[in-house]
């Protein structure tokens, strides 16, 4: 990296939108990458593969870094996706992401599964490096790292994952019609998701280590009130039980130390999530949330030619579509910057 600077010069000046620029470099030492991109996109959730759908059929020849091992986003860990438009019968969360792959790249984009370890994002020629030690340089660079909901940290939370263990009401709630399902956690986001539950299960237990709640006195008052919603204080999840799907769950009073047993078909975890922005976090604007600050409905963050997209940036739906629509935000965003770029 650091004989680069004055490259970056040139390469602004010689800038031309559409595929990359490569110099005669680039066929002496292909793993160096001197080409300067129009565009990077970090993720291959629903956000950065359809802003490669977009930025690649606006002929900016993305390079996609997918991740190595989380290629495809959170969908990877799901079974079947229920509420993405276009699909009746639904479709399963790993094939909707192969399709998506598979559509980027028909129109070029250039996906490569590796992980990003640092970005440089000041200046007009951006710079991210691989985990090779790869540096690649962009005019723009797309954020769509995802976020991370919290794990219980149990031995059986994943293998069960979709299979009764899940992190999104809206998204699995109608699966559970007329069955018995646990939400684990005591803030605002726990009691809409047990609210959420009643309009489907029988009956919802919320369970909670403390003995008040974290949420605001509104929400404590809705779960209060619900008559299908029953509130187990001071307990903790000691083990969610199934062979392949849940069927109860191994508890523990986190004062008297005395163990039980609810049968329940589903557990719904919502302890929170962490937006994914180690990244970013020393040079990009963060919100109150930890997510990407970007200006209004934009994907414009807080440095020129830098724009975030998907749950990164979103505190409140966080679901494949709004993901989706904002990875189309972003690509259009770009457009947008690099034409004035080079006008
Ligand atoms: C179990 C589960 C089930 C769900 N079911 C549904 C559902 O039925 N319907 C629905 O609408 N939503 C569902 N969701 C929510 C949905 O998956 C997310 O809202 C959506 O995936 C967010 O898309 P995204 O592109 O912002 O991020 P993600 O899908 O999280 O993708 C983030 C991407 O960033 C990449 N990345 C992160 N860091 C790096 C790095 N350093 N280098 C390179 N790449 C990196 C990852 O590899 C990944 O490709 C579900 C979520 C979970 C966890």
């Amino acid at each position: 990296m650091s004989n680069q600077s004055g490259i970056f010069s040139n390469a602004v000046n010689l800038s031309v939108t559409g595929a990359a620029q490569t110099s005669p470099a680039d066929a002496a030492d292909a793993s160096q990458d001197d080409a300067v991109h129009d565009v990077v996109i970090v993720g291959s959730g629903p956000a950065g593969y359809t802003a490669a759908i977009y930025t690649a059929r606006a002929n900016f020849a993305p390079v996609v870094l997918a991740g190595s091992v989380t290629a495809g986003g959170e969908l990877m860990n799901t079974t079947e996706v229920e509420n993405y438009p276009g699909f009746v019968d639904g479709i399963m969360g790993p094939e909707l992401m192969e399709n998506m792959q598979q559509q980027a790249e028909r129109f070029g984009a250039d996906i490569r599964y590796e992980d990003v370890v640092s970005v440089e994002l000041d200046g007009e020629i951006k710079t991210v490096t691989v985990e090779d030690g790869t540096v690649l340089r962009a005019r723009a660079v797309i954020i769509s790292t995802g976020s991370e909901y919290r794990k219980l940290g149990l031995p059986d939370e994943e293998r069960l994952s979709g299979h009764g263990v899940s992190w999104c009401a809206t998204c699995d709630g109608f699966f559970f019609k007329d069955r018995e399902v646990a939400v684990v956690g005591g803030g605002d986001s726990a009691i809409e998701e047990a609210t959420f539950l009643t309009k489907f299960a029988d009956k919802v237990t919320l369970i909670h280590r403390r003995d008040q709640f974290r949420a605001s006195d509104i929400m404590k008052q809705r779960a209060f009130d619900d008559p299908k919603i029953e509130i187990l204080w001071n307990t903790r999840v000691a083990a969610i039980q199934g062979e392949d799907k849940v069927t109860a769950l191994s508890l523990e009073d986190t004062v008297t130390g005395e163990a039980s047993e609810l049968p329940v078909a589903g557990v719904f975890v919502a302890i929170g999530s962490d937006p994914r922005v180690s990244l970013v976090k020393d040079q990009l604007e963060l919100t109150v949330d930890n997510t990407i600050a970007v200006d209004g409905r934009s994907s414009t963050t807080s440095l020129p030619g830098v724009f975030a997209a998907g749950d990164v940036v979103d505190p409140t739906y966080r679901q494949a579509i709004t993901a989706a629509g904002s990875g189309c935000v972003a690509a259009v965003d770009v457009e947008h910057y690099l034409a004035a770029l080079d006008s």
